[in-house]
């Protein structure tokens, strides 16, 4: 089976005592039958977390770092990493191959810029990027493993006051 190997971030931001997480809406034509499905008993636009392929000659988290400043528009620091998830899908182009895929999730704290205020050409992936609340996110999250590396973050900020 072909694989992939993706990185990506989950970025908190503290805001008035509440930790709020960034999140990109996936455009509707691109999300997969599994997006479409939650999109449907949901009512409402698929979240996702940011992330992409890791290029040739690239750290995992220097992917996940550069993903999330072209998804969503805000800089971040690195914290920590928050774990791996896997998945297998099928291409929906060329000769439909089956694809295993592994994706590095790290937890991220805001630096500077504005969410959303992305490259042009990055609307084919990205919809629009906002802000949640991080305890909110499990439950928005489309994507099972994504829901799962949002509740690390929550784990996370809760075991340490200090951040
Ligand atoms: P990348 O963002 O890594 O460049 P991509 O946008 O090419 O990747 P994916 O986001 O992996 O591709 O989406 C490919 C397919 O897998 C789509 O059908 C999508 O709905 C599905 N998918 C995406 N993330 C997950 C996940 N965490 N669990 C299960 N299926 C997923």
């Amino acid at each position: 089976m072909v694989r992939e190997i993706s990185a990506g971030g989950v970025v908190i931001r503290n805001r008035d005592g509440a930790w709020w997480m960034a999140a990109i809406e996936p455009p509707n034509e691109s999300t997969g039958a599994a997006a479409r499905r939650s999109l449907r008993a949901v009512g409402r636009p698929v979240l996702a977390l940011p992330k992409g392929l890791v290029d040739p000659g690239e750290k995992s988290p220097e992917t996940a770092l550069r993903e999330v400043r072209e998804e969503t528009g805000v800089t971040a620091d690195l914290v920590t990493k928050l774990g791996d998830i896997k998945y297998v899908y099928t291409r929906t182009w060329g000769d439909g191959q089956r694809v295993f895929k592994i994706v590095s999730f790290y937890l991220m704290r805001y630096q500077s810029g504005r969410i959303n205020h992305i490259a042009l050409e990055m609307r084919i992936e990205v919809a629009r990027a906002k802000w949640v609340r991080l305890q909110d996110a499990p439950t928005l999250l489309a994507y099972k493993g994504e829901k799962q590396m949002a509740q690390r973050a929550l784990e996370y900020v809760k075991a340490h006051a200090e951040l």
